[in-house]
């Protein structure tokens, strides 16, 4: 499959403002942050969407969620609360190809997280 730039992040070929890493996964900022706080949660297996998440992948797509609630903590907003989103496909907006879980904090988040416009399309 193709590479993705989430792959040169992952290999330093490309700078990124990474904040956890371990045998699985890496974290780093969105370079165009939604909210304060903006976090990319990634595993180093290449998964190109929720569609091609493998039985064999269950344990590591959790380990994702894991690694969010340890930012969340170690960074100090796991009390005041944060969002987890995975974009899937073209309606969601998936724009690079590569699984990563968004995880947004340090603002009330507005819910559902769509315009009125958007959602009389
Ligand atoms: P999505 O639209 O769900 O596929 O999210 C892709 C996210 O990747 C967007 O929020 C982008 O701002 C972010 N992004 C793209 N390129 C980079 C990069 N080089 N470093 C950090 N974040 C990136």
């Amino acid at each position: 499959m193709s590479e993705t730039i989430f792959t040169k992040i992952i290999n330093r070929e490309i700078p990124a403002d990474i904040v956890y890493e371990d045998d699985l996964s890496l974290a780093f900022r969105d370079i165009n942050p939604q909210a304060p706080v903006h976090l990319l949660v990634i595993p180093k297996k290449p998964i190109v969407s929720i569609n091609e998440i493998e039985e064999s992948d269950r344990e590591l797509v959790g380990h994702l969620y894991w690694v969010a609630g340890k930012l969340a903590k170690d960074m100090g907003f796991d009390q005041d609360g944060y969002r987890t989103v995975m974009n899937c496909g073209e309606n969601a907006g998936q724009t690079v190809f590569h699984i990563h879980l968004h995880l947004l904090a340090g603002k009330p988040l507005g819910w559902p997280p769509y315009t009125d416009k958007m959602k009389q399309a």
